[in-house]
């Protein structure tokens, strides 16, 4: 019989671990100078103030452009507005433009208040709203790297470039999990995995943030984790609609990764638009003040999405008014609105104080948090940067990061030996993503949806996949096939004129064809069919039908379902949206003077009715049953979590693991040696999953626990080690709780194995285990 679910029921031992929000240390451990400077000025604000404190605005109801308006100022003055968000005009701006404007908001705003403003971008891939930022690959691709470095390197810049243009927030890392391939949000998170997402939003919050939350740099700036939580699950893959998310599974995988970035002092967060069974994650007081502010004793700032407190009623309508929406977002524990556009918010929440409606405790809560934000962020001795203070703004030493991190973000998913292209071969490059920025980068880049990629005037300097190409291999030919127009915000039509492509390959060598999606953010990319576009798929199969070898570049925010074009390529690679080095990247890459070494983040679908997750649940893949039933899963996918090839191959060899049992608390050393067995240098990202036999509740097919890039050279090895602690291979139950059962478990790394056995079970009554 199986031991370990028998040993569950009846050997449980319960930890009486405090649960206590006073026991648990605070997760940022604050200054008391800056809590004492919140104390005086607290004491002699007024209600408007402490409100205005909590209002956030648009840049566009301020200001025409970077002017701001006189209307703007009144309303910034009246309402003591403390916050604005957004790049002015909806595109990207210049550094010098955006000095000028923070400091006139500042000026407003001090005096006014005293207090200076806090400007927040949507910086969430590179200084994407700042002309001649760097924009490095999307969060998706970072995911693909499985290299820490790269999502640390992503802050820094990020984070230095903004300062360069005095803003001092970024809503940025995203940690939604993208799990759901429909969604179109998916490419703005790590992937479909908990541990990848918690990892590098870490490492990126630590780029941004720098070594100490309390006093941020001038070369630094706030994180703002979003969104929370599980985001990434919508049941209809429509963005912001429900999710139906089990508390277990919203502790044990959507939670973690903010609690970690949470751990490493990210400053502040942002709210899920949507609901989840039945309750907007704006309205939930148990997410948001018990499970972060109470649980985790952290004392930063949380701000609403677009709109979502007035969504409480005109959407969501689970509030009769916006009223009554203001009073359950704000006892639930938000500290700040992003109204955006009006200052009823203000109005609303002063009536509901002055009514007994919402406590006086509960605004001072959220204007200290507020307040201690912007001290922290310097804002008060130095609410102005400039930019001569920083001359690596947009230079050489942050494209070589943004292209190295390109480089190892691309996924070679298929090479029947095609690649490396030869350098005398004649290449058609084809597709509607073969000669555009804006497929390249994707929405967020110059302009929300990411249209203004497509200006000149920000992304000339940078090389399309054609260009790339043609600088490579120097006779190469572009001829589209497929069009989109690239200048319109709607990301989903394309017109095609297949037959010049098809034409102009039978005089190439080989064709290379760069499908997938144009650009796009948030709703207007929601999707209804998974399948690429009908038009790319004729043209991949005229083009396949003129016998030439066919190299299938995918540059897409989202799995489009391209099944029946992979027997018809001699290559596949999974681009996806690598930014503005992805194409001097990719083009490297297929001459072979870079080795490809990104492996998918993501299970790549096979059929549009078919999603998975790599640690889906093991009867989701099961045998026929014996008899007449018939019953049978199949977790049948294109291409796995993980996978990803090279021009070298790889050996594993030698897993050893320094115990094979263990309790709670031990650490299990597990070591492998990788050898590098081709004839060219190559990085490996290697991977230790570990699998539950047998388990109280239906255990995951299989859990990342580590993960290490290693760079070898022909013939070299590498000994790779993996500090395992035991409890991370505990779950949470259905009652919500963190449990470490007795009985079996598999490592396993790279095709070698190993099995362990716990030696006990620990059921934790406190909400968080380490
Ligand atoms: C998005 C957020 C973003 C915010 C501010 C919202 O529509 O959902 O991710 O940070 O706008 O631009």
């Amino acid at each position: 019989m199986n031991t370990k679910a028998h040993l569950a029921l009846c050997l449980v031992t319960v930890l009486l671990a405090s649960c206590c929000t006073n026991e648990t240390p605070p997760a940022i451990p604050q200054d008391k100078a800056i809590e004492d400077k919140i104390d005086h000025i607290i004491k002699d604000m007024t209600l408007v103030e402490k409100i205005g404190q909590m209002t956030q605005l648009n840049a566009t109801a301020v200001a025409n452009g970077t002017e701001i308006t006189p209307e703007g100022e009144q309303l910034m003055r009246t309402y003591k507005v403390g916050s604005v968000l957004n790049t002015p005009g909806d595109v990207a701006q210049t550094p010098e433009a955006y000095d000028k404007f923070i400091s006139e908001l500042n000026r407003i705003a001090i005096e006014e208040t005293g207090i200076p403003c806090l400007y927040g971008l949507d910086h969430i891939h590179g200084t994407s709203y700042i002309a001649g930022g760097t924009l490095f690959p999307q969060e998706i691709n970072i995911g693909a790297t499985f290299n820490r470095e790269h999502a640390y390197n992503v802050g820094k810049v990020t984070a230095y470039e903004s300062r360069a243009a005095d803003v001092p927030w970024s809503f940025s890392p995203t940690m939604d999990l993208g799990r759901n391939p429909e969604w179109p949000r998916m490419w703005e998170s790590f992937g479909e995995d908990t541990y990848v997402n918690a990892e590098l939003a870490v490492a990126m919050t630590d780029g941004m943030q720098g070594d100490d939350p309390n006093h941020i740099d001038e070369y630094h700036l706030a994180a703002c984790l979003k969104h929370y939580l599980g985001y990434g699950v919508p049941v209809t893959g429509q963005d912001r609609t429900p999710s139906s998310i089990t508390a277990s599974e919203m502790r044990e995988k959507y939670f973690e990764p903010f609690k970690e970035c949470i751990q490493a002092g990210a400053l502040s967060l942002m709210v899920n638009s949507s609901s989840n069974n039945g309750i907007p994650f704006h309205c939930n007081h148990e997410l948001l003040t018990q499970w972060l502010k109470e649980d985790l004793n952290w004392d930063g700032m949380i701000v609403t999405d677009w709109a979502d407190i007035n969504n409480l009623y005109t959407r969501e309508k689970v509030a009769s008014s916006k009223k009554e929406a203001v009073k359950l977002a704000i006892n639930a524990g938000i500290d700040m609105s992003m109204v955006p556009y009006d200052c009823q918010f203000s109005i609303d929440l002063k009536e509901l104080v002055e009514e007994g409606e919402v406590p006086m405790s509960r605004i001072d809560d959220a204007v200290r948090r507020i307040l201690r934000l912007k001290f922290r962020l310097g804002l008060f001795d130095t609410p102005d940067t400039s930019l001569e203070s920083y001359p690596e703004f947009g230079g050489s030493r942050h494209a070589e990061l943004a292209y190295a991190a390109a480089v190892e973000s691309i996924v070679l998913a298929k090479n029947e030996g095609i690649l490396p292209l030869k350098k005398d071969m004649r290449i058609l490059v084809t597709g509607p993503n073969g000669n555009s920025m804006r497929t390249l980068n994707g929405g967020w880049s110059y302009t929300w949806q990411g249209h203004g990629a497509s200006r000149p005037e920000f992304t000339e300097r940078f090389n399309t996949i054609y260009e790339a190409l043609d600088a490579e291999f120097g006779k190469v030919q572009y001829v589209p096939g497929v069009e989109y127009d690239l200048n319109s915000t709607l990301w989903s039509y394309d017109s095609a004129d297949i037959a010049p492509a098809a034409a102009a390959a039978r005089n190439a060598d080989v064709i290379v064809a760069c499908v997938g999606e144009n650009s796009y953010c948030e709703t207007p990319g929601n999707l209804v069919d998974m399948h690429l576009s009908q038009n790319q798929k004729d043209l991949v199969k005229a083009l396949a039908a003129t016998g030439k070898p066919l190299v299938l570049v995918l540059n897409e925010g989202r799995p489009r379902i391209v099944d029946e074009l992979i027997p018809l390529a001699d290559a596949v690679i999974v681009a996806m949206l690598p930014g503005n080095y992805g194409g001097d990247a990719l083009a490297a890459l297929v001459s072979g003077r870079e080795n490809f070494s990104g492996k998918l983040p993501f299970t790549y679908p096979k059929y549009s009715n078919k999603h998975g997750v790599y640690d889906y649940k093991v009867s989701e893949q099961q045998e026929t049953m014996l008899g007449s039933y018939g019953y049978n899963a199949d977790m049948v996918v294109q291409w796995p979590f993980g996978h990803g090839l090279s021009y070298t191959t790889f050996e594993y060899s030698d897993m050893t693991v320094d115990k094979t049992e263990f309790k709670s608390g031990d650490v299990i050393k597990v070591t492998v040696d990788v050898k590098n067995t081709g004839n060219v240098a190559g990085k490996e990202s290697v991977l230790l999953f570990s699998s539950d036999h047998y388990a109280s509740c239906v255990p995951d097919n299989k859990r990342l626990r580590d993960f290490a890039k290693v760079s070898l050279a022909p013939g070299e090895t590498a000994t790779v080690t993996f500090e395992l602690k035991a409890n991370d291979l505990a779950f949470v139950n259905s009652a919500g709780k963190w449990t470490l059962e007795e009985g079996d478990f598999t490592l396993s790394v790279g095709g070698q194995n190993a099995d362990v056995r716990c030696l006990e079970t620990i059921l934790w009554e406190q909400p968080n285990i380490d």
